[in-house]
Parts: C-alpha cells; sequence; structure tokens
C-alpha cells in the first residue's frame, strides 16, 4: 500500500506550504538530510585521495550510492559519472564528443534549454541542428525518421517535456537513431524515479537529475554513457590521472576520467538513502499515485470557466493560464491566498512555452508526496482567482 502519510513525514517542509514545484526540483527526505549530517559530522574528508580512516569512508560512501544508481537503473556503475544536474549532464556529452564539420544533431520543438542550448552552441563548430517540430505536446509523427540521415551523429530528446508532462517514445527513437548508425541522448530530467523507465541500456547517453525525481539534494546529477570510449575528457584536474609528467599525462578509466576536482561529495551520499527510499516506495506505485493526483488538478482546472489547460490528461505537470492574467501574478496570489507554490514563465523552455502563450504558463507539478487534497486546494484557490478575475 502506498502510505502516503507515513511517507510525508519524511518531508517536514510540507507541513508548511503546498508544493507543487516538483518538476523544477524535489524536497529532500530526512534520510538523504540525515545522511548529510553524519557525513559533515563523522567524516567528511575527500573523496578518493588519502589512505586514513575518515577518507577511506567517505570514498566509500559516495561510491555506495554510484552502485545504488546502477542497480536502481540496470545499468553497470562504472559507466555513472556524477554532475552537478541534468545539464552538466547534457553538456558533457557536447563537449566530449569529437565533432566534425557537417555532423548532425537531431533534437525537438519540446526539448528544456539544458538540452538545445549545448547543440545550439556547436553550431560555430559547423555542426548542424535539427530541430523536428511538435504538434500538441509531443513530437510530429515521422519527424525523427525523416530528419535522421547519413549526418546524424546524435538524436537528444527528452522523454518527458517539463511543460505538458508527455511522453516521448524514445526506446522508438533509439531504433531510429542506430539504424541510421547515430547515437542517441535521453534528457531523463523528468521521468526517472516518476515513473517506469524504459531500458536504459537503449541509449548511449542517459542524462540523470539527482534532485528530482530521485528525491536526492540540489547540486546532483549524473550521466550514463554506454561506452565511455566515445567521450572525451572536456574538465581537466585532479583524480583523474593514473601518470603525469611535464609533458604528458595519462588518464584513468570512467568514471574517474570525466569527475576531475572534489565533487559534491555530501550531495552524492544524500542521493544514495534517497534512491533506497524511491526503490522502496516502487516506481510504479509512484507513477501510479502521481497521476492520479495529476488527474484530480486536470479534471478540477479543465471544468473552470477562464482556465485553459495545455497538458493534455494524465499528465502529471500541468501547465495552465487564467484569461487576462500574467502567469506570474497567478503563482503569487496562489502564495499569498493558500501557499500554493507553483512555477510559471517560460520553464526554460521557451520556444514550446512561447507557442502555447507568448506569456508563458503556470505549472503545477505533482511529485510522490503530493495529496488529493492539495491537488483540491490549487483548484479551489485558482477557481477563486479566476471568479475574481471575471467579476473585476
Ligand atoms: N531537462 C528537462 C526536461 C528539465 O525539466 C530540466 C529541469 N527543469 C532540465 C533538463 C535541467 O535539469 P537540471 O536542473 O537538473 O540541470
Amino acid at each position: 500500500m502506498y502510505d502516503l502519510a507515513a511517507l510525508r513525514e519524511e518531508f517536514p517542509v510540507l507541513s508548511t506550504c503546498i508544493y507543487l514545484d516538483s518538476a523544477a526540483t524535489s524536497q529532500t527526505p530526512r534520510c538523504a538530510v540525515e545522511a548529510m549530517n553524519a557525513y559533515f559530522f563523522e567524516y567528511a574528508a575527500n573523496h578518493g585521495r588519502g589512505a586514513f580512516r575518515l577518507a577511506r569512508r567517505t570514498t566509500e560512501e559516495y561510491e555506495r550510492t554510484r552502485e545504488h544508481l546502477g542497480e536502481f537503473l540496470g545499468i553497470p556503475a562504472d559507466h555513472l559519472v556524477f554532475s552537478r544536474n541534468t545539464t552538466e549532464a547534457i553538456n558533457l556529452v557536447a563537449r566530449g564528443i569529437c565533432w566534425e564539420k557537417g555532423d548532425e544533431v537531431v533534437t525537438t520543438a519540446l526539448e528544456h534549454h539544458a538540452n538545445l542550448l549545448p547543440w545550439l552552441a556547436l553550431r560555430e563548430r559547423g555542426v548542424r541542428v535539427k530541430v523536428v517540430p511538435q504538434e500538441g505536446g509531443y513530437v510530429q509523427e515521422g519527424g525523427i525518421q525523416e530528419a535522421v540521415g547519413r549526418a546524424t551523429r546524435l538524436v537528444a530528446v527528452n522523454h518527458v517535456t517539463n511543460v505538458l508532462g508527455t511522453v516521448i517514445p524514445v526506446e522508438e527513437y533509439a531504433q531510429v537513431a542506430h539504424d541510421a548508425g547515430a547515437a542517441i541522448l535521453v534528457d531523463a530530467a523528468q521521468s526517472i524515479g516518476h515513473m517506469p523507465m524504459p531500458r536504459t541500456d537503449l541509449f548511449d547517453y542517459l542524462a540523470i537529475p539527482g534532485h528530482k525525481g530521485l528525491l536526492g539534494p540540489q547540486g546532483t546529477g549524473a550521466l550514463y554513457i554506454a561506452d565511455p570510449d566515445t567521450l572525451a575528457a572536456s574538465c581537466y584536474g585532479g583524480g583523474m590521472v593514473a601518470d603525469v609528467s611535464h609533458d604528458q599525462f595519462t588518464l584513468l578509466p570512467c568514471p574517474a576520467r570525466f569527475e576531475p576536482g572534489t565533487p559534491n561529495i555530501p550531495g552524492v551520499i544524500g542521493l544514495g538513502p534517497a534512491i533506497g527510499l524511491v526503490k522502496a516506495l516502487g516506481v510504479g506505485a509512484i507513477h501510479r499515485h502521481e497521476r492520479e493526483v495529476g488527474e484530480r488538478i486536470h479534471a478540477g482546472l479543465s471544468a473552470m470557466p477562464g482556465v485553459t489547460v495545455y497538458s493534455p490528461l494524465g499528465s502529471t505537470v500541468i501547465s495552465f493560464n487564467v484569461a487576462g492574467m500574467a502567469p506570474d501574478f497567478v503563482a503569487v496570489l496562489l502564495d499569498q491566498k493558500a501557499g500554493i507554490c507553483v512555477r510559471s514563465g517560460m520553464h526554460c523552455a521557451q520556444p514550446l512555452t512561447q507557442s502555447l502563450d507568448p506569456r508563458g504558463t503556470v505549472r503545477a507539478s505533482v511529485g510522490c508526496y503530493t495529496t488529493n487534497d492539495e491537488a483540491d486546494a490549487l483548484v479551489r484557490a485558482v477557481g477563486e482567482i479566476a471568479r475574481e478575475k471575471a467579476t473585476a
């Protein structure tokens, strides 16, 4: 059984507000905070750099999270590189591929800036970027197949869109990319921890957030690299080398070669038990719960005069607008009237969001800890705001 009351005990902050911005970042459970406290208060040292007891324990705990994440995703832990966030994971790929002039990246009109700007920035090196159009939050039928060709080096797509919550058939696109001899990168920022994943070993690169569906602390993420030899290191320094002289250096294998410098040790150590919590709840159960709450919000807002809902039914990321009101103003009112935290504006996906409304949207997103009562409170508060606007 999905014990929501017990789960919410893990997140004390939830008693102070109605948090509906989990698509941006999740609240952090006690078990993660306690693991970070233990690191700071009991054994803090640097990772992989010491023979003394504290340093050994730090390295063990840090590497334990890598093992957990690998097990959780069904991929080998030594193909997982820790990063600050999803954005950095994607940039590791953009900077690590040895691009040639004329190479092409195929992406879609549904992407977060994190999965668009790194590719656009490559254009000055002669890389071409093709953006496949979208329709109603989905990639245009046959669009990827049509866009992928002999020059395509990489297909870069998100799995669940952060504006509309629509699910993209990334397994099918992996096949299309591989049939054309191209690689595929999947931005899993909105899916991992929220829903059962397709077989992750189908992808060449998987950009993983630690601080969203996995409930880890902010400043955590990872990149899965199927074949580490396809990427060069793009940041250099200590901890990544086997041998150094003044003329040359030999790099360590993955993951060390992609993790120079002192990483976010407490964050990664906190991420381990957070993944444990997600595992204990079960992603299938989390998905069912989040969908139920999402559908409640969707039904309530869709039936409301003066409110436009952009996300399809079944989504757990619900974008909407109140007629005649700026999204930011609606977000401020929701906070003032009912302590409801929602995102407003472009959601770092300006092309997609502006295609819905040039001013952006209000976005309510559900987490594993969101209740039906919170969904109802949002619907009531939006209803009040819409009525006040209509009668003003
Ligand atoms: N891609 C998508 C689809 C996202 O929703 C987000 C976060 N909103 C990102 C990438 C960027 O994630 P991060 O903040 O972990 O860099």
